[in-house]
C-alpha cells in the first residue's frame, strides 16, 4: 500500500509532512516535489534505506544519489566544505544547483554508490524542505521514476512507476523547472559541470571565476570517460523511437513539418509551434517559442504523454544548446538514444 498524500506545495500541511517524515526516520522510502523534479527519498545516513531505493527504481548500485539538506548548515555534516562551496551555496540554494565534495564517514557507501565523494543540494520547494527539516536526517534522493524512464514532474508520473511499491506518494503539484539539477563537480582542478541544469555554466563562472563542462554534458559518454556514474546508462528515454532534428531553426522546422506529414503517426515534440501540425500529434513544450524556455521545460511530461497515446516515433525540435538550451539538449539527446538528424 502506498501513502498518497496531497498537500498544498505554497503551504503544506503540517500533519501530512509528519506522517511522511516519520515513514523517512523508520526507514522507508517516501516521494516528494521538488522545483527541478519529484525525488524517490530515504534517510541518507541508513545505507539499509537507501538500498531500497536502488530496488524500488531498478537503478545501478554504483549510480549514486543526491542528498537534499534542508538548510545550509547541514552540509558541514556530511561533506568536507571548501570555500567555493558556501560561495555557491550562499548565492544558488535554495535550488537547483548540486555541488560533489569529498564526503564524511557518516555518510554510508550506498548513498554514494561506493564514490568517496558526495553529491548535496538544499532543493527551492516548500514541500521537500519541511520533509528533511521535520524528519531531521538528510535525504539521498534521485529522480523518483524507474531506471531509464523520463523523470516524473508531478505526481501522476510518480503513481504511474511506484504506486503499491513504495511506502508515500507527497502530491505537491508541478515542478516549477521540470529538468533535475546542475551536477557541478568541486572536487576537481576546475570545478566541472557533469551535468547541465537550470544553474548554467555561466552562472558558476559568474561566481567561481572558472567553469569547465565535462564533454558528456554535450555528447555521448562511455564507461571510459564518464566522471559520474549517472552519465553512462541510458536515459530519459520514451518507449517510442526518438529523432531529433538539430541545426538552423527554420530549416529543422521545416524538415519537421515534412517529416510529420509522411509519418503520419508520429508525435511532434516542439519549441516554436508549426501551425500545420494536427494539434492531436504535436506537443509544444516549454513556452511557446524556443526564445522562450527561461523559466520551465514540459519535455518530460510530452515524453511520458507520448508513451500514453502509443505513438511509436517521436520527431523532436532541437534548439540551440546554450544557457538553459544546454540542458534540454542534453536530455534531449540521450532520450533519443543520439538518433540525430544534423539539418
Ligand atoms: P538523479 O538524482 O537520478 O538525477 O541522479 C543523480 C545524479 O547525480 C546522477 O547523474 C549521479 O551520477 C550524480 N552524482 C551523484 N553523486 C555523485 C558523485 N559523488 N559524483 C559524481 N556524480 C554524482
Ligand atoms: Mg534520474
Amino acid at each position: 500500500m502506498t501513502l498518497i498524500l496531497k498537500v498544498d506545495s505554497s503551504n503544506p500541511d503540517k500533519g501530512a509532512i509528519a506522517k511522511a517524515a516519520q515513514i523517512i526516520r523508520s526507514g522507508g522510502l517516501v516521494a516528494f516535489p521538488t522545483e527541478t523534479v519529484y525525488g524517490l527519498g530515504a534517510n541518507a545516513l541508513d545505507g539499509a534505506a537507501v538500498k531500497k531505493i536502488y530496488e524500488a527504481k531498478g537503478r545501478p548500485s554504483d549510480n549514486p544519489m543526491i542528498v537534499h539538506i534542508a538548510d545550509k548548515k547541514a552540509l558541514a555534516q556530511i561533506a568536507e566544505v571548501t570555500p567555493s562551496a558556501e560561495k555557491l551555496a550562499g548565492v544558488f540554494w535554495p535550488g537547483p544547483l548540486t555541488i560533489v565534495l569529498k564526503k564524511k564517514k557518516i555518510v554510508p557507501k550506498e548513498t554514494t554508490g561506493g564514490l568517496d565523494t558526495v553529491a548535496v543540494r538544499m532543493p527551492d520547494h516548500l514541500v521537500a524542505l519541511a520533509l528533511i527539516s521535520e524528519a531531521d536526517v538528510p535525504i539521498a534522493a534521485p529522480s523518483a521514476n524507474l531506471s531509464g524512464k523520463p523523470s516524473p514532474t508531478k505526481a501522476a508520473h510518480v503513481i504511474e512507476d511506484f504506486n503499491g511499491k513504495i511506502d508515500c506518494i507527497i502530491d505537491g503539484g508541478s515542478s516549477r523547472i521540470g529538468l533535475e539539477s546542475t551536477v557541478l563537480d568541486l572536487t576537481s582542478e576546475i570545478p566541472t559541470i557533469l551535468r547541465p541544469g537550470f544553474i548554467t555554466p555561466e552562472d558558476v563562472r559568474d561566481v567561481l571565476g572558472s567553469v569547465a563542462i565535462h564533454p558528456g554534458a554535450t555528447g555521448k559518454v562511455d564507461e571510459g570517460n564518464a566522471k559520474s556514474p549517472g552519465m553512462k546508462y541510458r536515459h530519459y528515454a520514451p518507449k517510442a523511437k526518438m529523432i531529433l532534428f538539430e541545426g538552423e531553426k527554420e530549416k529543422v522546422l521545416a524538415r519537421i513539418a515534412k517529416e510529420a506529414k509522411a509519418q503520419k503517426s508520429a508525435g511532434v515534440l516542439l519549441f516554436d509551434d508549426i501551425p500545420g501540425i494536427s494539434k492531436k500529434i504535436k506537443i509544444l513544450v516549454g513556452g511557446n517559442t524556443s526564445n522562450n524556455i527561461e523559466t520551465q521545460c514540459r519535455i518530460y511530461d510530452a515524453l511520458r504523454e507520448f508513451d500514453t497515446r502509443g505513438v511509436d516515433l517521436i520527431l523532436a525540435q532541437g534548439i540551440a544548446p546554450e544557457g538553459f538550451g544546454l540542458a534540454i539538449m542534453n536530455r534531449l539527446r540521450r532520450a533519443a538514444g543520439y538518433s540525430i538528424v544534423n539539418v
